[in-house]
């Protein structure tokens, strides 16, 4: 395929897709990398089958299969040095190989032998159900290599069960052997060798993205070498390294990928910077007068990112900004401010929220904040319906409502904005990438702000979202009190309660978090649902107060009146799934509680805790965790428990996991990045984007010749079927 992308004038279909050369004049044995697999002896027609439904057809499958595991046989150990839980090679003679008929399960062989090394100790090897391939064919008397893990039998001898067996002396060439996921019954050794042959012959073929000169200049190796490394690494390889996918090889093929992703990264921001968007340059009078009535000063943050914000609108050019800032941090008057701008430039606007409850409260603020303003907005959600909702479109197509607030209900097919210059997302993650794009063909020349709470490292936030301006909320209004964070164990629950019934006995509210909605009745353990916390914080713990639920399998109605009742204050408590995250403000709400904290994310963890401390009251956050929870999981919350600010559990989060661990997970699915958990630095993604911005330099359009298998990584990076722009 590659070789027919390059060639000047398209193959003819006579001359198949080799156009060099017509394709019987092939030798018979040659594999190129779009053969199938099953043109390799050894694979049939029904192993291929299987092959094919793990996703490997080709060569070029195979060779991109990398090895879930390596064992290490380049150690020996001596039996005397053996000890029970250990795993370890050991050379010696194979004796009393014997075969026979397991008891009550006569189908099953059981093989026992006895290896005895040079000192003349001796370990038993069994196996219960022999391979098939092995039967009969154990070598008695020859010199052997075994791998396994030592237990001690009934009988106080050491044993080895079901070892990997090998010729001593053909050990020699594989001291470190890499172990495939593979269908069932595939052959381990049988498809090592497959590979290998596959390496020899098709894997020069393999282009990477990166330029010659550039590996060069950068001593990145080949792709060609990266696959060799992994597949059949060296014997001084480091194992911890190659285990950890962060070996040289694990590196070269990350940094392959990276590249291409950083090329597509630039490209695309240059060709967004071209594209016209809507100029809103009126005169400020709607925005001055915003600014002065706020009842509070606006932080630097807010200054800063108004600033960026204005000038971007200031051009003819569309704006692709994210606005990310924590929980609290203030976006809305930040979103607001932008909106106000739109419309005194004589433009419309539509901010869209994910939940009805959050659109609505958008629109309420904007209301409140702005109603000496004169500004008409109206709010569209599938609740506005019939002539009211007919009357609502009509008035958005013909430019007469200058700011309307909604959910999806913004995106539907009859919704018509006659003079669309500006678009906000909030909470962007939200949604999927098709919705945000619909937003966008609502008006082509209209500027895009998204806004997000989602933790990011500053580090990597400029690098992933590098197609996007990026504008930072780094700073909390003044006068908050950080929501105090303790863990709890699930045996203290007792004292969570008291807790929340001393802040409600103050005219205050409370939340509950639970992981499920219902669970079976009668459960010993302490309640992880939603109904059973409710029911038996109704019928002891805090008896007497009004405790509302709310999880995803209310009907929306439902659940916007419990949540309006809590809001309200008609509720005191409310006992909720995580549905209760998104950006919802109850200022009286002063205390949070987490049930099974640990099965959380850190970045959920701390978008609940978000829910509190919106006030000017000292709020509190009891993460709870379960009693079988494992030590890394409470090391992390108590990490949150210490961590105030989102940017802070983001670096923190960063160091933990690392960076290829984030990128993975916000990646996923959206991107053919495949060798992404590869990256353990984030300095290898500032060398990609380095690497990236001195080739473009170079070669702005990738025109020149060099730069060939850099234009065919960057066309399969974007064609992903939608433009990066929707990645962030
Ligand atoms: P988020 O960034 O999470 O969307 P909001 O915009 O909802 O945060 O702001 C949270 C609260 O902080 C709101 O009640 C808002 O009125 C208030 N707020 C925003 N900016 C400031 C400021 N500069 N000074 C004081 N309070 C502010
Ligand atoms: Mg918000």
């Amino acid at each position: 395929m590659d070789r027919a992308d390059r060639h000047p004038t398209p193959p003819s279909r006579s001359r198949g897709a080799a156009p060099e050369k017509p394709a019987d004049a092939r030798a018979p044995s040659s594999l190129a990398l779009a053969s199938p697999l099953a043109e390799l002896s050894g694979v049939g027609p029904k192993r291929a089958q299987a092959l094919a439904a793990r996703g490997l057809s080709t060569v070029e499958d195979m060779l991109f299969h990398l090895p879930a595991r390596y064992q290490d046989w380049r150690e020996r150990s001596t039996i005397s040095a053996l000890r029970p839980g250990i795993a370890a090679v050991v050379e010696g003679t194979l004796e009393k190989a014997r075969e026979r008929p397991m008891r009550g399960a006569r189908w099953r062989r059981l093989v026992t032998a006895s290896l005895v090394d040079d000192t003349g100790a001796s370990l038993r090897l069994v196996w219960f159900n022999l391979p098939a391939y092995m039967a009969g064919r154990l070598p008695q008397g020859a010199r052997v290599a075994v791998l396994g893990r030592v237990t001690e039998a009934a009988d106080k001898h050491l044993e080895m069960a079901h070892p990997e067996i090998t010729a001593a002396d053909s050990g020699a060439g594989e001291p470190i052997r890499p172990i495939y996921r593979l269908p069932e019954g595939l052959n381990q050794r049988l498809y090592a060798k497959l590979v290998a042959r596959a390496l020899d012959e098709a894997a020069g073929a393999v282009r990477g993205a990166i330029p010659a000169e550039l590996r060069a200049a950068w001593g990145v190796p080949t792709s060609a070498e990266a696959l060799q490394y992994v597949h059949r690494p060296p014997a001084d390889a480091d194992l911890e390294r190659l285990r950890s996918g962060r070996s040289p090889g694990h590196a070269a093929l990350a940094m392959d990928e990276l590249f291409a992703f950083e090329l597509a990264m630039c490209i695309e921001r240059e060709r967004m910077a071209r594209r016209p968007g809507l100029q809103l340059a009126g005169p400020s009078t709607l925005t001055d007068s915003f600014v002065g009535a706020l009842p509070f000063s606006l932080t630097r943050a807010q200054v800063r990112a108004i600033g960026e914000i204005g000038a971007d609108l200031d051009r003819p050019r569309q704006m692709n900004r994210i606005l990310i800032g924590d929980v609290g941090s203030g976006k809305t008057a930040v979103a607001f401010w932008a909106a106000l701008r739109a419309v005194e430039s004589g433009a419309q606007v539509a901010i869209m929220a994910p939940t009805e409850i959050l659109a609505e409260q958008h629109h309420r603020n904007f209301s409140r904040m702005c109603a000496r303003l004169g500004v008409m907005s109206a709010l569209l959600t599938g609740n506005v319906t019939g002539r009211e909702r007919e009357r609502l479109l009509r008035a958005l197509a013909r430019g007469d409502i200058p700011l309307v607030f909604g959910t999806q209900a913004l995106i539907q097919e009859q919704v018509r904005i006659a003079n669309l210059g500006l678009a906000i997302v909030d909470e962007q993650h939200r949604f999927g990438v098709f919705d945000r794009a619909r937003l966008k063909s609502l008006g082509p020349k209209a500027n895009v702000l998204m806004m997000t709470a989602t933790p990011i490292p500053r580090t990597l936030a400029m690098t992933l979202l590098a197609n996007l301006d990026v504008s930072i909320l780094d700073e909390l209004p003044p006068g908050r009190t950080p929501v105090a964070t303790e863990v709890f164990e699930e045996r203290d629950l007792a004292d969570v309660h008291r807790i929340v019934q001393a802040e409600i006995a103050r005219g205050r509210r409370a939340y509950y978090v639970l992981p499920l909605i219902e669970e079976d009745e009668g459960a010993e353990e302490e309640p992880k649902s939603v109904a059973a916390m409710a029911a038996r914080l109704g019928e002891r713990a805090l008896a007497g107060v009004r405790i509302g639920m709310l999880h995803g399998r209310m009907r929306p109605a439902e659940k916007e009146r419990v949540m309006r009742e809590f809001r309200d204050g008609a509720l005191d408590v409310l006992v909720s799934t995580t549905v209760v995250e998104v950006g919802v403000d109850v200022p009286e709400a002063t205390v949070i509680a987490i049930i099974a904290a640990e099965r959380y994310g850190l970045a959920q963890l701390h978008q609940l805790r978000g829910r509190v401390g919106r006030g000017s009251e000292p709020s509190r956050c009891c993460l709870v965790v379960s009693a079988d929870a494992d030590s890394a999981a409470r090391e992390r919350l108590e990490m949150l428990a210490r961590c105030g600010s989102g940017a802070e559990i983001a670096e923190e989060d960063l160091r933990m996991r690392g960076p290829g661990d984030l990128l993975g997970a916000r990646q996923t699915g959206a991107l053919p990045l495949r060798f992404v958990h590869f990256i353990d630095d984030v300095a290898m993604i500032a060398r990609a984007r380095e690497m990236a911005e001195t080739w473009l330099k170079r070669d702005p359009a990738l025109e020149l010749p060099v730069s060939a298998d850099a234009r065919t990584a960057l066309r399969r990076m974007l064609e992903f079927g939608f433009s990066l722009a929707d990645v962030g």
